[in-house]
């Protein structure tokens, strides 16, 4: 049978592993190895994905996937050695004394004067962020990894200015997986930190451990940071340090970052074994005796015939076997092994593989998962059951539940938007701009009393104060939206989310992940784009931003408000909602289109940790925010500026530079008047109505402040009722402003950037121009 057989609640033990390539290895990552017992937790409401306990943590595995895995049923896995384990009285943690691995006053440590690099590596809520954060205070800046849009965060240790800390991207494993992985492999090979700092969750220690294992693997001088001993101890929970410091061969410090316990003990042993440039006194995790010894001669074997290679292109030895062992294509090229060794190389696997019965791969996971729990057995006392473990079972009855998941998932994102949209965040909006107004006024009273040249005068007022400043207003409301959404996402909802809705998602080439993108797409695309970062897989983080910008945004309600008004007063819900469905149903068109041309490839399982609900912690949640502010800052003060600089030249000048009284004279009358053709097709010919939209290019509300001045007379007599609703669906559709591009750009390049543009500005021609066909066939306008 295999686990897809397995009902809820019963428990089984996994007999092979499936599958192939980097998907399996994926799955021997996350510790769905040969022998490990497993408990099925539960089918998410739409029956697939399923929930999985293994290894002391919750797992989520397609039934697709599932099917590839053999099992056998057992009794539910009783945890008598965790019970005999409780009983052992361990003594009170000593917590390493500096100096342990190496004899204080001898050895050759690197000058004062370097600057000490640090890589923070762990597993995706490990806590990351809130010790990086404990660790920089505020010295911080933002970054991304060249080549892969991933966020990078560099970072001074507090009082000590010759550091910088690197926060790496959450990972498992440091096979070439995700790009986040290889990201962090790359970082840790090519950069060479001086030190790295591996922070592990001891509430979730095996599955962490996996990860320092490969660390400890590289070579490089490493501190171990135990975080969440508040939470192993106060459920009873302890970590015998000393005994676990020399299983690893690294120093191993319990911390608390969110209480900032440990911490500065923590940086002490961190500079120091850096400055001694102190290794691991440990490398080698396989026994002579384990499992009659395979793994332990394979892996030597390997070591010895690539010792040289490996030196010679400046690669860890024992991480470059364990790596060839487990296939890695990357490595493997980077070695450059002739044919002969090639060969040798097939010879031992084939060796191991007849001696262990187990493919390689799965045969180091398992010698990998052997260590650690020898290493649990002797220096863990695990808690009971945690009541974080037990508040989250509690609160997925009800959150992923079979049928409560939907409703409360639909009532938290209305609450979000209510709460952003119409509340906080248009309150604070609505200040902001009388601040705006206010300054604007006082500046406006400086500049004619100073009988400052008008031109200037115009572009202050008219150009940077209505340009920049509308944009700015926007501020309060990204905020906001940051501030739900990283509550939702830390305390580990989001996932959930993802969980029940990868079913839906799956059917036009997406994953559960990207549903929470597309939700911010309806408030505004801009955070929306820069949410999709938490997407673990390339291909969806790019469908995903190419698919938001047809979620209609709060900007463009005064669009369809303005029209409705003037022409569909009678059934105007229907219109809005219409145009809401409108954008959704296209957004699906496209997906199924890129599903089936541009991003073919082979789904990404959804093989995702589920952690314990949390609160995240005030302090990261306030730094967040202030980095999504100060980013925006940046954006409206440079490309924004120089945007509504431009639009405010060409409204305000003609062709030979004089300041024109009416904007029909203007650049932009002509530019205009040469793209109005354009829109003949779709009966909206008028110059003024390519002018408003292509202002709406730089903020959609826009659209009709210049439709307002433009048409003195009211737009009712100037247009058709047709030619109106062509005119909204045009605006629904084209091209996202300015912001949104930027943001785009940021996260594709600036090749998708303007792809965007154009590809949107045709669809939306597109349908304006169906509905007009459609609408004149049936006789309508
Ligand atoms: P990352 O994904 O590794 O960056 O993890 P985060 O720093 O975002 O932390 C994940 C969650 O764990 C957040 O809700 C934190 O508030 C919480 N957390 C982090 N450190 C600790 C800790 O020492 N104790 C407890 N109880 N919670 C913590
Ligand atoms: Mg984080």
């Amino acid at each position: 049978m295999t686990i897809r057989d397995c009902k809820p609640g019963q428990s089984g033990r996994i007999l092979s592993v499936g599958g192939e390539g980097a998907l399996r290895q994926h799955f021997l990552d996350m510790g769905v190895i040969p022998g490990a017992a497993f408990t099925v937790v539960k089918l998410a409401p739409m029956g697939d994905p399923m929930e999985l306990r293994i290894h002391g943590y919750e797992l989520t595995l397609r039934l697709q996937d599932a099917e590839k895995i053999q099992a056998e049923l057992i009794n539910a896995p009783t945890d008598e050695a965790g019970e005999e384990q409780r009983q052992r009285e361990s003594f009170h943690p000593g917590l390493g004394e500096e100096g342990k691995f190496h004899p204080k006053g001898t050895g050759d440590p690197l000058p004062e004067t370097e600057t000490l690099t640090f890589a923070l590596v762990g597993n995706q809520n490990s806590g990351k962020t809130t010790l990086f954060n404990q660790l920089t205070g505020s010295n911080q800046h933002v970054g991304n990894f060249p080549g892969v849009t991933v966020d990078r965060k560099d970072g001074v240790i507090r009082g000590y200015p010759k550091t910088l800390i690197t926060d790496l991207p959450g990972i498992y494993s440091m096979s070439p997986y995700s790009s986040e992985e290889l990201v962090s492999r790359d970082f840790v090979l090519q950069q060479k930190p001086r030190a790295i700092i591996n922070i592990v969750d001891a509430t979730n220690i095996q599955r962490n451990l996996y990860l320092t294992v490969q660390l400890l693997e590289m070579g490089v001088p490493m501190v171990v940071a135990l975080n969440m001993m508040d939470e192993m101890r106060g459920n009873g929970g302890s970590v015998d340090v000393n005994a676990m410091e020399a299983m690893l061969g690294v120093p191993v410090v319990p911390i608390s970052a969110a209480k900032n316990q440990g911490v500065d003990e923590l940086v002490k042993h961190a500079i120091h074994i850096a400055r001694y440039q102190e290794k691991p006194l440990r490398q080698d995790f396989c026994g002579a005796e384990d499992a009659g010894g395979a793994v332990h001669r394979c892996l030597h074997a390997v070591v010895h015939l690539i010792e040289d290679h490996a030196a010679r292109v400046g690669l860890p030895v024992r991480f470059a076997a364990s790596k060839l062992i487990e296939g890695d294509e990357l490595i493997l090229k980077q070695l450059d092994l002739d044919e002969n060794e090639k060969e040798m190389l097939e010879h031992i696997k084939l060796q191991l593989e007849k001696e262990r019965g187990l493919d390689p791969s799965a045969a180091m996971a398992d010698m990998r998962f052997a260590f650690i729990e020898k290493v649990c057995g002797q220096c863990v006392r695990k808690p009971r059951e945690t009541r974080e473990h037990l508040r989250s079972q509690k609160l997925d009855r009800i959150l992923t539940g079979k049928y409560t998941a939907l409703p409360v998932f639909i009532g938290i994102m209305a609450l979000v938007f209510y709460l952003t949209f119409a509340v906080i965040g248009a309150w604070l909006q609505e200040l902001l701009e009388l601040g705006v107004e206010w300054l604007s006024g006082v500046v406006d009273g400086a500049l004619t009393a100073g009988n400052v040249n008008a031109a200037i005068h115009s572009l202050i007022i008219d150009g940077i104060f209505e340009g920049v400043g509308s944009v700015l207003s926007f501020l309060p409301i990204i905020v906001v939206m940051f501030f739900f959404l990283s509550l939702l996402e830390d305390s580990g909802y989001i996932a959930r989310v993802a969980f029940f809705m990868d079913k839906l998602l799956r059917k036009i080439g997406l994953s559960g992940r990207s549903i929470v993108p597309m939700l911010i797409g309806f408030g505004c695309t801009v955070p929306a784009v820069m949410s999709t970062r938490t997407l673990p897989s390339e291909r969806d983080r790019k469908m995903t931003i190419l698919l938001t910008p047809f979620m209609s945004c709060s900007a463009k309600l005064p669009i369809y408000a303005f029209f409705v008004s003037a022409f569909f007063a009678k059934a105007g819900w229907l219109v809005m909602t219409g145009l809401y469905l409108l954008g959704i149903l296209i957004a699906i068109l496209v997906a199924l289109l890129f599903k089936n041309t541009l991003f073919k490839g082979e789904a990404v399982p959804f093989v995702m940790e589920l952690p314990n609900y949390r609160l995240p912690s005030p302090r990261s949640v306030l730094q967040l925010l202030w980095e999504k502010a100060k980013d925006f800052l940046q954006r409206a003060f440079s490309v924004i500026l120089i945007a509504t600089i431009v639009v405010w030249f060409l409204q305000s000048f003609d062709l030979h530079f004089n300041l024109v009284a009416d904007s029909h004279d203007s650049i932009l009358a002509l530019v205009a008047g040469w793209i109005a053709p354009l829109f003949s097709p779709l009966g909206l010919g008028d110059w003024r109505i390519a002018t408003s939209l292509i202002s709406g290019f730089m903020a959609k509300e826009s659209v009709v402040s210049v439709l307002e001045i433009l048409f003195a007379d009211g737009i009712a007599g100037a247009l058709s009722t047709l030619s109106a609703g062509c005119l909204l669906v045009f605006s629904l559709l084209y091209t996202p402003c300015v912001a949104a591009i930027a943001s785009i750009r940021r996260e594709l390049g600036r090749g998708w950037a303007v792809g965007v543009v154009l590809w949107q500005c045709g669809i939306a021609w597109l349908a304006a121009l169906l509905l007009r066909l459609l609408g004149l066939a049936l006789g309508w306008g």
